[in-house]
Formats: C-alpha cells, structure tokens, sequence
C-alpha cells in the first residue's frame, strides 16, 4: 500500500531530512585520510542520541543480511557500494567512500547517502560520483506530479549511460515515510511512460549507484557489503524527495552539497 502524505507530514519528514543532511555534511567534513571508519560510525551514533533520532539501520535484518545490522551507517570503502559493514580500517590516500543513513524523527524518517574521495582523487573517481550526483538531480527533476516511476527510472539510467556506466537494476530507490523501505520500487533504469502515476504527497528515496567497470556485483560472506564484481570502483547518491504541486521538493538537502560534486575540495570532475 502506498500512503500519500500531507503536506504537514512532508513537513515533519523535512525535519528529519534537515538532520540526515547535516550529519551527512558533517561526517564528509570529518572523514579524512587516517581517519577510521568505526570513528565516522561513532560520531553518527553519537549525534543521533543526541538528536534523539532513532536509527533505521539498527537491528534491520532483511532477508540478504547475516544477522541484524548493529550499526548506525553503511560505509562503502572503493569497490563497495551498498550496505557497507563499519568496521575497524583507516580511511587511506585516495579512497572513495560512501556514506549512506536512515533515520526516524518523532516516527518520520529520512534516507540520504553521499560519496567522497579522501585526500588526493582519481579524476575518474570523481567524475563516477559526478554521473551519480546528475543522475540523481535529473531523476529528483523527474518527480513531478502526472509523470510516472519509470521517467525518474529513464532520466537516471539516460545519465549512467552517457557518463558510460551500465546500471545495475537489482537495488534501487524506494518509497519512504513512517518506515524506511516502502512501496513503491523506484529503479535506477526504465522506460520513461511507464510504472505507477505520480501524485502530490508520494513520497521516495532515489538513489542511483554506479560501478566503473560493471553492472554485475557481488556480496562479501558477511551477506551484507555489496561490491563491484570486476574490483572497479563505485559510488551512490541518494536523497529523499516529495512530490508536490509545486514540483519535486528534497527534504534532505546539504548545504554547500551541489556546489561541490563529489570532493571537498570543490574541484571539479575531469572528463
Ligand atoms: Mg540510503
Ligand atoms: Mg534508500
């Protein structure tokens, strides 16, 4: 079942976004070459008990994991890309990490993830976590009222495609509200004209995800990490959005997030 929200729940889930996105900006200001991913995964943890947020992360045991997950972020390092176990490794030179978290506020939750490259960057890295980042702004600008699933589907895997990455169909976004994972699926490839009809107060989670060299992907033995099967890099983007008569409003935004695609620094991707 799909449940449409009020523009004064929209509301309530922007509160929550507001925060996804602070500690979101916060944890890319702190994540660092040295720094160790359990660190990232304390901070969060930290802020989120003060925030007193709860997060959907822990305890989650879908049907792939191996055991609950005990942690508050996925940390995907380099060749990971999705649901990335924290655990004890320094961040080191070069490193391409994805830092994705849902949390509920007062039972309204928000889901975001953002990708970064510590210390000196691979221009190819930034420019994979660029295609991620335009890929989900044209699939954010697709959500509007009277288009459909399947044109936010098309405007992101159009994007994959001309940065000259395949898109793997297997994880996508979803629907989000009350809880994090909701009807209905939002695939980051399709056909524009089709799937279900967008109306004011869906609201989702879009979140493209792209591998360098593949769109085949593999799980470590711990059920959970998600990696690119040929090794090759990966990054994922993600932010929640409503749907609204004035058009897509994202209630996760970052500041300072568009200005600077995918390294702290501001410089821009190459190629
Ligand atoms: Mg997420
Ligand atoms: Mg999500």
């Amino acid at each position: 079942m799909i449940e449409l929200k009020s523009a004064e729940e929209i509301d309530r889930m922007a509160v929550t976004g507001r925060f996804v996105g602070e500690l979101l900006a916060e944890l890319r200001e702190v994540a660092d070459v040295g720094v160790d991913l359990m660190d990232l995964e304390h901070h969060a943890r930290r802020r989120i008990k003060e925030r007193g947020a709860a997060s959907c992360y822990w305890d989650y045991a879908p049907s792939f994991g191996r055991g609950p997950f005990r942690n508050v972020l996925c940390l995907s390092v380099n060749d990971a890309v999705l649901h990335g176990l924290p655990h004890r490794y320094a961040l080191r030179d070069g490193d391409l990490l994805s830092i994705d978290m849902a949390v509920g506020v007062d039972g309204w939750v928000a889901d975001s993830a953002l990708s970064v490259v510590v210390g000196t960057a691979d221009p190819d890295d930034l420019k994979l976590i660029e295609a991620t980042e335009v890929a989900l702004e044209a699939g954010i600008d697709a959500a509007r009222p009277g288009s459909q699933i399947g044109d936010i589907s098309a405007a992101i895997g159009e994007v994959a495609r001309r940065y000259g990455y395949e898109v793997n169909n297997e994880f996508g976004g979803h629907g989000i509200g009350r809880t994090m994972h909701e009807a209905p699926h939002v695939p980051n490839d399709g056909r524009s004209g089709r799937g279900m009809r967008l109306r004011p107060g869906l609201t989702i989670a879009i979140e493209p995800w792209f591998c360098r060299g593949t769109d085949k992907i593999r799980f470590d033995r711990d059920g959970w990490t998600i990696r690119s099967a040929d090794g090759s890099r990966t990054a994922h983007s993600e932010h929640t959005v409503a749907i609204t008569e004035a058009g897509p409003r994202v209630l996760t935004r970052r500041p300072g997030h568009e200005a600077r695609p995918g390294n702290r620094s501001g410089q821009a991707a190459a190629g």
